[in-house]
């Protein structure tokens, strides 16, 4: 058992702790997780306690998706986080 990084998930003080939000260009929030491998963390479901891992869409400029309320954030290429787009995260 190495993955300890679930997409799915009630959040944890432990795991809130290893998210922080970011700004994506259009004012909204993401989380982002601080180790490895890095992933967008859904910030309404986030708010709910719940963990959303955001799915990455080909879509435009890029979009990820909340598998778990629809939600679509148009994170940018060149995020200051450095996460590549097209990472697919499973
Ligand atoms: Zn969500």
């Amino acid at each position: 058992m190495e993955l300890i990084v679930s997409t799915f998930g009630c959040i944890t003080d432990a795991l809130r702790k290893q998210y922080t939000p970011v700004a994506n260009g259009d004012g909204s929030i993401v989380y982002v997780f601080t180790g490895s491998p890095k992933h967008y963390a859904c910030p309404y479901c986030f708010a709910k306690e719940t963990l959303h891992v955001l799915k990455f869409r080909r879509v435009g400029s890029g979009y990820f998706e909340c598998p778990g309320c629809r939600a679509c954030f148009p994170i940018k290429p060149g995020h200051k986080e450095g996460l590549t787009m097209g990472t697919t995260i499973a």
